[in-house]
């Protein structure tokens, strides 16, 4: 016992793990019991579970949570970047700052996993595996991440991880929820009938890459120093991680704290074929040397859809359709990787 404790410092943290059973293929409670649970309880690590029962549970059960007379350190979710999600907008609109304080992670089980990816991308384990999360979470160490501040018509207000879908990305995304069963391919079916289909989808896009300066208020013009394009465009994927799911490297040169966001961007010029190239492109990153697809590297930015006929998803969760804006507020938190 003395030799044991000498060997390996008992491990101070406590985590509270969330575990959505009907994320992805509905394989939530599977990871948990069959790899989250057994490895936390063999490199001794304290937590307490709570099982997801419907949408926004999380959101409630963090926003009351008592981080301090509980002792808990971290927050881990075993779900899609969705459930997470939930859990910032929770610790977000608390009044104890907490999100300087709890540590985020997150373990596979969704359909997309764009977090749970660009962190086995940053450890250099570029798997989908949910085994490398959970190491991740044992492990123990702790990276800085950013967040940033999302801005919808009315005065509404998000935290985000990850990105925001607007055009052919979102509507693949969010009205592909009728294929849920089919899992991650269910993106993959969606997109093509959506390329088939393709939409105009128009907008004003403004964004400025300059460090500090205030966001203007969503009622108010944009400074004269921002960039403003008017057009059509038949992908809008802004995104502030190395990949926006896990077989989707949509943006090569961002990190979990490099403090940008990045959007890409294809015009309506572009066509139909162009198009479905840079889809496949994506898995390995590849679009980056597309001529048709821009990436846009900014802090601020907001997008003016003036098409009525799509969707917005902020880390895959869908909000208010209608002007939006963003603002990069740097590494706020930390993250397990
Ligand atoms: P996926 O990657 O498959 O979309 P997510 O973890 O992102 O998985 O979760 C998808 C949605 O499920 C989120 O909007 C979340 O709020 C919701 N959710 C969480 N718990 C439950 C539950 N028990 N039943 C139904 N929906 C839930
Ligand atoms: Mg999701």
């Amino acid at each position: 016992e003395a030799v044991s404790s000498l060997v390996k410092p008992k491990d101070p943290r406590k985590l509270l793990i969330m575990v959505n059973p009907f994320s992805g293929k509905k394989l939530g409670l599977k990871i948990y019991d069959g790899v989250v649970r057994p490895m936390l309880e063999r490199t001794g690590t304290s937590f307490q579970t709570v099982l997801t029962e419907y949408a926004g549970h999380a959101e409630e059960f963090v926003k009351s949570f008592d981080f301090e007379g509980t002792g808990t350190t971290g927050v881990v979710t075993v779900s899609g970047d969705g459930l997470l999600f939930e859990v910032c907008q929770a610790l977000r609109s608390r009044p104890d700052d907490v999100f300087g304080k709890i540590t985020l992670g997150i373990v596979a089980a969704g359909s997309g996993n764009g977090l749970a990816a660009s962190i086995n991308h940053y450890i250099e384990r570029p798997t989908a595996s949910a085994v490398d999360n959970a190491f991740s979470i044992c492990r123990g160490r702790v990276v800085p991440f950013d967040l940033s501040s999302y801005e919808v018509a009315g005065g509404k207000k998000y935290t985000s991880f990850l990105s925001l879908a607007w055009g052919i990305v979102a509507d693949v995304d969010l009205e592909s929820e009728v294929l849920r069963a089919l899992g991650p391919l269910r993106f993959d079916v969606y997109a093509v009938w959506r390329m088939l289909a393709l939409k105009k989808y128009s907008a004003r896009l403004s964004y400025i890459d300059e460090e500090g300066g205030d966001m203007p208020a969503l009622s108010e013009p944009v400074p004269a120093s921002w960039t403003t394009i008017d057009d059509e465009f038949a992908c809008f994927w802004a995104v502030q991680t190395s990949h926006a799911a896990y077989n989707m490297y949509t943006a090569p040169p961002s990190g979990l704290s490099d403090g940008k966001f990045r959007i890409l961007v294809v015009r309506k010029g572009a066509g139909r074929l162009s198009l479905l190239r840079s889809f496949l492109a994506f898995e390995t990153g590849d679009h980056m040397e597309q001529p048709w697809v821009e990436c846009i590297t900014c802090t601020k930015y907001r997008l003016e859809p003036t098409s009525n006929n799509s969707h917005l998803g902020i880390d895959g969760e869908e909000v208010e359709y209608g002007p939006i804006q963003a603002q990069m507020e740097g590494s706020k938190t930390t993250l397990y990787a």
